[in-house]
């Protein structure tokens, strides 16, 4: 047995299918600052491995409405597989299709990409709608005895050699760790770290609109897109335009990025402006044109895109706070890996606090990190411009160049046998290491 195991706590979780096995309790209460998709991810995870977990959220609703299309890779997709009931509920509400046929702006066709034998051998993604996803998951933490207290707004952080906590709505609450999940505008970042460091603009914003697809069905130049379920990309120098059909075409989601100069004190997420939106897309396909015309204006939302410099560290001095999801690694979307490994984190952060017990719940989170970090920083990298700096002239010789890289180490990546194998000895390391 490897030091720091703790030889009590069953491995749950090492097998890929959803378990409704009871974990052995470990006593270990953590709290969690954020209801979003690292947060709940990391309470179900904590539950499923024998802790105990309350979320406070600043939000004093959900709202299904928050939100528009999100993308779950395989690497994430795995971890809502292990949750009885939740994939069920995932499957009629996800996108369901096996290609993503590109054009040039003009609209000429360059290549049609099926994922076929990647998907099976990574496994099932998961693409829908941000709030619609958020609501199943938020009810299976429920489910599974997480707590999730709405309306708290924590302002302090702080942690002793025995204990970690929070003051919330001007009450003191503690546990033996926290975790900062508090998103992209992270307070957590400085008052547990001290670093006062501003989120930064990208240089780009992103139209975003969800919508009922039937006057979309009605349009010749945009029928053929919601006949069932369908993803499509136009692609020209500067600016991707994507767009899903989805619930078998019923709905409609489409995203664009563009470049944007303001700044970020101007405010995260405005609505759009369809005569702003035409502009930028001037010479584009009449379907494209057509697209932007039939969004209800109130659908339109253009998102700024910020991010925030690396950490060089997610875990407090004494070890018993960590950072995870967005607080900890902001990731653009052009990675398509933001929730994703927001997701694993949790996973991770659950097996190593099950793997050091209650009483090395530093260790635990420390390891968390020195397994994650290395991961998370070579992922944030992907965050490609392929398809922006495409050279349009050599795609007619060589469409296949515009193909979506599809990374075996990010999407076929379990997170939690991962943490299962690598964690004794990262424990047994940071045990020699402090000897
Ligand atoms: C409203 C909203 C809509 C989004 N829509 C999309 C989308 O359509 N597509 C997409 O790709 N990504 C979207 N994102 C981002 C995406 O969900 C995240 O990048 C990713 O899932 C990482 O999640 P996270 O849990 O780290 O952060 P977040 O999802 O940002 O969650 C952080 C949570 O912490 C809470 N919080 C913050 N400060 C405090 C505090 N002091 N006290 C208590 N609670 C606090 C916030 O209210 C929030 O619920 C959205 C995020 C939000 C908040």
């Amino acid at each position: 047995m490897a030091p720091y195991m703790n030889s009590d706590a069953p491995l749950i979780g090492s097998s890929a299918a959803a378990s409704t096995e009871k974990p052995k309790p470990t006593s270990i209460r953590v709290i969690i600052v954020g209801a979003g998709f690292a947060g709940i991810t990391a309470a179900i995870e904590c539950v499923r491995h024998g802790h105990t977990a309350v979320i406070l959220e600043s939000y004093k609703s959900t709202n299904v409405q928050l939100g528009d299309i999100i993308s779950f890779g395989s690497n994430s997709s795995r971890i809502f597989r292990r949750w009885p009931g939740v994939p069920e509920k995932l499957d009629p509400i996800c996108h369901n299709s096996d290609h993503l046929t590109y054009y040039d702006w003009k609209g000429e066709h360059i290549y049609t990409q099926y994922w076929g034998s990647e998907e099976e051998n990574f496994g099932k993604r998961y693409n829908g709608h941000r709030g619609e996803i958020h609501k199943i998951v938020f009810d299976h933490a429920l489910e599974q005895g997480v707590e999730i207290r709405l309306g708290q707004q924590v302002t302090e952080y702080f942690e002793t050699e025995t204990e970690a906590g929070v003051v919330c709505n001007g009450e003191r609450l503690t546990a033996d760790v926290v975790l900062g999940a508090d998103g992209v505008r992270s307070k957590a970042r400085t008052l547990v770290l001290g670093h006062n460091d501003a989120p930064k603009p990208s240089g780009y914003a992103i139209y975003r609109a969800w919508m009922d697809s039937s006057e979309l069905a009605k349009n010749d130049l945009t029928k053929h897109l919601v006949q069932e379920d369908s993803h499509t990309g136009w692609l020209g120098p500067d600016i991707h335009f994507l767009a899903a059909a989805i619930k078998g075409g019923k709905e409609f989601s489409w995203v664009f990025t563009h470049k944007d100069t303001r700044d970020v004190d101007e405010g995260w997420s405005e609505p759009g402006n369809h005569e702003d939106a035409c502009k930028i897309l001037e010479g584009w396909a009449p379907a494209v044109h057509a697209i932007v015309r039939m969004t209800p204006p109130e659908k339109l939302v253009d998102w700024k895109l910020v991010y925030r410099d690396p950490l060089p560290t997610w875990v407090s001095p004494k070890g018993r706070i960590a950072l995870i999801g967005d607080a900890a690694h902001p990731f653009l979307p052009t990675s398509i890996q933001g929730a994703s490994q927001a997701m694993e984190d949790g996973s991770c952060i659950a097996v190593m606090l099950e793997l050091a017990g209650k009483e090395k719940v530093a260790d635990a989170l420390r390891a968390y990190e020195k397994i994650r970090y290395d991961r998370v920083k070579a992922t944030q990298k992907t965050a490609r411009d392929q398809w922006h700096k495409a050279d349009f002239d050599n795609l007619r010789k060589n469409p296949e160049a515009i193909k979506l890289k599809r990374e075996e180490w990010i999407l076929n990546h379990d997170a939690e046998s991962h943490a299962y194998e690598v964690g004794p000895k990262v424990l047994a390391e940071l045990h020699q290491a402090a000897a």
